[in-house]
Formats: structure tokens, sequence, C-alpha cells
């Protein structure tokens, strides 16, 4: 079969030639997909709108050799209207993409589909604090791809919690046997949030004040870096919001 349809999450798009794009999906039964959209930068283009970065779309595809091309797209959900008004969302939406691109391959990554379609589902509704949004979504993100984070019991030797340092390389809070020099001492309230954010409590979560959120992200944009081989381009825009 040549032809599959699949719902995706867009990612990026770039030029390609003079009226044509490549677009980068995120689909929910066939892992990150490049396709060629052609013609989409024509102003008669039936389907250039609905490929914007951050749209939730069902898209119909002809697999090539090296890239498929987009032949039908419909609109599931426009977010990219609400992402781009507001500097703080889009900002952190575009965190999200860039580290769902590349925490994704072509393998079949249904369950990362489904955690951005909801972080950025809940961007675009303000449903809850876009900081915490993002931070809850960049550690869930992690999680499946296979480094959970611990915030609760040692991340070394597994002895149940709370424990008060947190160490990078160790994967979360050790305890103070396992405690390597250079260990960060948080707040405990910080770890309660962390732990809230990967588990989805949202309750807690919004009960915290800004101090205690701030130095969450900050360890959450760390403990990401660590993992990430290539450096995000999009984190710096994070610390000017
Ligand atoms: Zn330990």
């Amino acid at each position: 079969m040549k032809t599959y349809r699949d719902e995706a999450v867009v990612l990026r798009t770039h030029k390609l030639g003079e009226s044509d794009r490549i677009v980068t999906l995120l689909t929910r039964s066939h892992g990150q997909v490049r396709a060629v959209a052609k013609g989409v930068r024509k102003t008669t283009s039936r389907f250039g709108a609905r490929l914007e970065p951050f749209s939730l779309v069902d898209v119909q595809l002809y697999k090539g050799r090296n890239l498929d091309t987009v032949q039908q797209v419909d609109l599931v959900n426009a977010y990219a209207p609400a992402l781009s008004a507001d500097y703080q969302l889009f900002t952190c939406g575009t965190v999200m993409v860039e580290t769902a691109e590349q925490l994704t391959d072509d393998d079949s990554a249904t369950h990362q589909h489904l955690l951005l379609v909801g972080g950025l589902h809940a961007l675009a509704t303000r449903r809850h604090p876009p900081q915490l949004v993002l931070d809850s979504y960049l550690l869930r993100a992690l999680a499946l791809a296979g480094w959970a984070p611990s915030f609760h019991d040692c991340a070394s030797c597994g002895m149940p919690g709370p424990h008060s340092s947190f160490h990078l390389a160790s994967g979360g809070v050790v305890c103070d046997a396992c405690r390597p020099p250079g260990a960060a001492s948080p707040d405990p309230a910080t770890l309660v949030l962390l732990g809230d954010l990967l588990s989805g409590d949202w309750g807690g979560a919004e009960g915290t004040s800004n101090r205690v959120r701030d130095e969450a992200s900050g360890l959450v944009t760390a403990y990401l870096q660590w993992h990430m081989e290539r450096r995000l381009k999009s984190l710096p825009m994070l610390e000017r919001v």
C-alpha cells in the first residue's frame, strides 16, 4: 500500500524550491515522517495554511523512496493561531515540538504523539500555567524515552525517599550515602513539584510559588540538556520569557 492516512502534529516546515515545502510530522502510528507538500506556498494552495507548525492534522501521504508526499490534509485542531499570539506560549510550544523531533525517529511513537498533542492542547487552551505545562511535558517525554527521573526514591540505590539531594548524572534525587560531590540541594517543595509534574498531579503543582516553579524549571532544563545529544536551539528563548 503506497498510500496511507494518519493523524499527525506538524513539528517543523521548511521551504523547498519556489513553491513547495518539506514538513516534519509526528504521526500517531508511523513515527516521525518527512514529507513534501507540493505547491503549498502558492496563494491558491488548498492546504498550505493547514501545514503550519503546532497544527494537528489528518493527513494522507504517498510513500516515496526518501520523502513521502502529502496528498491531502484536514485540520483536526489548529493550535498555531493561539500559540503564535502569545510569546510565552509560542516559546513553550517551540521547545515542545523541537524536543519531540529529537526524541522520535521513524519508529512508531504513539505515546510521544499523544503526549505532544495533550501538551499543545493544554498550552493553547491555557488549561494550566504554560511553564508548568512545558515542564510536565518535558519530564514525561524524557520518561517515555527511557530516562525517567526519580524525585522521591534514591536514583542510585532505590532507598525510599524523600531525599534532599539532586544529581543529574545519577538520574534524580539521591540518598546521603549515594550523594556524589557537587549534587544540588533544591528546596524540598521543588522536588515535590517535579514529582507532581511527572505524574500529572495538577492540583499540587498549581499551588506552588513562582520561586519553586523557577527552580523546578531550571532542573528540568538541565536534565533535558544532559540527555539530549544536541543542545535545543529554542531553549535560550525560554530564558527571555
Ligand atoms: Zn542511595
